[in-house]
């Protein structure tokens, strides 16, 4: 942990103490740009569509299940998947985002500047995936402005992985952890179950997103717009900001509160006030850099 070195401060009593945050973790879509964007609504009827024609369900069921499994599971199609139904990933996130209006989303100069200005390491964590997240970043013009992204991908590796995992010796798979343990850790790559996706607001996606990106969830903040993801993130030992509501809501794990990613600075200017002592870059490491990049 030599590189540290260069970042350490001492306090009055002589302890070595570091800068008070190191990272900020962005959730992407409701957060960098807002829902009156309309994105999100647009995404929803993919999503409809989707469960409507490729999976026949009833469609006067569809709107209620929509909206239930994604409060219940993160993202609709987490829930989908633990209800049993089989789908490609990779059609899904086609079918839903690639025909959404990005053209709505124009580039945002002043959040651009903001994030440029802040010292800390800067990371994306979506449960978008990894193609969405870039179009959503180019059309606001950030694409630039953070060191990666953790997405779909990042913490559902493809299934090759899993197929990898079917040719091992299965009791070997099974010893590595407890039964109902859903991930296994083969070397780098988690490896899941078929039918079951890791995404927010699971404590454990959160938890697996702060050992990908290497980082102190004491030094941390965690942006997101959905209370659930902000009670997961609090539950995970990360600083928390809750972004489109201009209220803290008592007991829902926010720590702050901002009804605009704009007015980040007004809130928490701590984020710039350790800037004269951190103009290098924190802990560089090409290694965590590839990880985080799905
Ligand atoms: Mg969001």
């Amino acid at each position: 942990m030599g590189s540290l070195g260069n970042f350490l401060e001492m306090d009055a009593a002589g302890m070595a103490t570091g800068p008070k945050y190191e990272c900020l973790l962005f959730d992407m879509d409701d957060t960098l740009y807002p829902m009156s964007t309309g994105l999100n609504l647009a995404c929803r009827r993919n999503i409809e569509e989707f469960m409507l024609h490729q999976l026949h369900i009833e469609e006067t069921e569809v709107p209620r299940m929509c909206l239930d499994l994604y409060r219940e599971y993160g993202t609709t199609m987490a829930g989908l998947k633990v209800l049993g139904y089989e789908f490609d990933d990779d059609e899904f996130h086609a079918f839903v985002h690639g025909r959404l209006p990005y053209e709505k989303l124009r580039p945002d100069p002043v959040l651009r500047n903001l994030l440029l200005s802040m010292p800390q390491r800067k990371i994306i964590f979506t449960n978008a995936d990894k193609a969405h997240a870039a179009e959503v970043l180019k059309r606001l013009g950030l694409e630039d402005c953070f060191e990666g992204v953790i997405c779909f991908e990042t913490l559902n590796p493809p299934l090759e992985a899993a197929n990898y995992l079917d040719a091992l010796d299965n009791d070997a798979i099974l010893a590595r952890g407890e039964p109902e343990q859903d991930d296994f850790d083969v070397g780098s790559e988690i490896l899941r179950p078929k039918s079951q996706i890791l995404c927010k607001p699971a404590v454990e996606a959160i938890e697996l997103a702060i050992r990908i990106a290497n980082v102190d969830p004491k030094k941390t903040i965690f942006f997101d717009d959905s209370t659930r993801n902000i009670a997961s993130g609090k539950a995970a030992g990360l600083h928390t900001v809750i972004v489109g509501s201009s209220v803290l809501v008592p007991g829902a794990g926010a720590d702050y509160a901002l009804s605009s990613i704009h007015n980040i600075k007004e809130a928490i200017p701590e984020i710039w006030e350790a800037e004269g002592e951190q103009k290098e870059p924190v802990i560089q490491s090409n290694t965590v850099q590839s990880a985080v990049l799905a």
